[in-house]
């Protein structure tokens, strides 16, 4: 229960009402934890419930009952829907004998595009049997059918585990390493952390936690200094280092002092490649060079941390973008799992994510692509900004 929500496989249950999603979510996970609504529409809120489901590992289900409870997916339910789906991993839509119709291939449409994959739950056949007819048309769409009876099936845990297993994305099967697999085994990685105002009292931040146990993990040797000491720390080496990686913030400062034929990047840029596209972000940072007065950009951020007095999202992007340009740009700043109209912008720039899933981030990607809208993220543009991009993705070929 430990594990964070941002590593753990999302899967969300879809289905109109009456299609028994609330009894199979409670089967799976024993416990009575969905909402169940007889009104049609009522309940618009995502219910997430968290276990370890043996043998995938941790998951998080999101019940979207009373979300979906419509049988035509007007323009409204469509983005309620997008909204859990843009950080969905796995789906599964659950149905009955009661047909299977343009509701769910609204759905399996939303979901190709979104390559999210899924399975079809045809679920209270206790009630009744599935029509042949029906049961071709659903295989038309797809070969993970599950025809059950979640009330009453003894195997429903194990036949649901086997489908999913099935399904599980290959990035989540074969975790990406954050930096191990950029230098070898043995090799001497130095971390950089500043201690400023921005750090938690008594602690490193999960990023940097998880490069440390990455490159543990790695069997890399693993420093950790912070900017004011990193000159020491490369004079006390009697080989180079692999790889120096700092808070993109002391970038800069960082740059100057590592010799160039060390190769260098930012907890941020290793975090874009893990947890979004990293060549799609660096891109994306290339419309800065374009942007004029009074063109829009958007910050985007995954969770609404509180903003301190010199937050990077609200203070240090914004005043570097403009240095960098030149140009009077409106900034504005959007927090949260929603994702607004971004029509009218011509970048948006995204926080490092690291309290969401990969899904979420890669839903965004697409949906500004989609759009034609660029986007980046926090460290592509900092060293943008400060023209070291080139040197901090050289590692990745890019
Ligand atoms: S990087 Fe994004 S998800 Fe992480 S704390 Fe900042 S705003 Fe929240």
């Amino acid at each position: 229960m430990k594990t964070l929500k941002s590593m753990r496989l999302h899967i969300a249950i879809l289905g109109k009402t009456n299609t028994g999603k609330s009894s199979l979510l409670n089967r799976i996970t024993n416990q009575d934890v969905s909402i169940v609504s007889k009104i049609a529409g009522t309940t618009t809120d995502v219910v997430e419930k968290s276990m370890e489901l043996l043998p995938i590992g941790p998951v998080t289900f999101l019940d979207t009952a009373g979300i979906n409870d419509m049988t035509e997916l007007s323009e409204q339910r469509i983005d309620k829907t997008l909204k859990v789906l843009n950080r969905t991993d796995v789906a599964v839509i659950v149905t009955n004998y009661d047909g299977f119709d343009d509701y769910e291939t609204g759905l399996i449409k939303i979901l190709g595009d979104l390559k999210i994959p899924y399975t079809v739950v045809v679920n209270k056949t206790d009630e009744e049997m599935i029509d042949e007819n029906d049961f071709n048309y659903i295989n038309s769409f797809t070969d993970n059918i599950l025809v059950t009876s979640a009330l009453k099936d003894d195997e429903i845990v194990f036949k649901f585990k086997e489908m999913l297993v099935k399904l599980l994305p290959n990035d989540y099967i074969n975790a990406p390493k954050i930096a191990g697999d950029l230098v070898g085994k043995g090799s001497t990685v130095i971390l950089v952390i500043p201690i400023d105002k921005e750090a938690p009292k008594g602690r490193i931040i999960l990023p940097q936690v998880q490069t440390i146990r990455d490159l543990l993990d790695s069997d890399c040797l693993c420093y950790v200094v912070k900017e004011t000491e990193l000159k020491q720390a490369l004079d006390n080496l009697k080989t180079l280092p692999s790889l120096v990686v700092t808070d993109s913030q002391a970038f800069q400062k960082v740059s100057d002092i590592v010799p160039e034929n060390i190769p260098l990047t930012s907890f941020s840029i290793l975090f874009a490649r893990i947890k979004g596209d990293l060549g799609e972000f660096v891109k994306g940072a290339r419309a800065i060079e374009n942007l004029q007065d009074g063109d829009k950009v958007l910050i985007l951020e995954s969770c609404t941390h509180h903003a301190i007095e010199d937050d990077i999202g609200r203070v240090k992007i914004p005043n570097l973008l403009m240095k960098k340009t030149g140009k009077n740009l409106v900034i504005d700043n959007y927090a949260g799992h929603d994702f607004p109209d971004i029509s009218d912008y011509k970048l948006i720039i995204h926080c490092g994510a690291c309290m969401t899933n990969r899904r979420e981030v890669l839903s965004r990607i697409l949906i500004a692509n989609d759009k034609k809208v660029p986007i980046t993220n926090y460290g592509i543009v900092i060293s943008y900004c400060l023209g070291i991009l080139s040197r901090a993705v050289k590692i990745f070929n890019l």
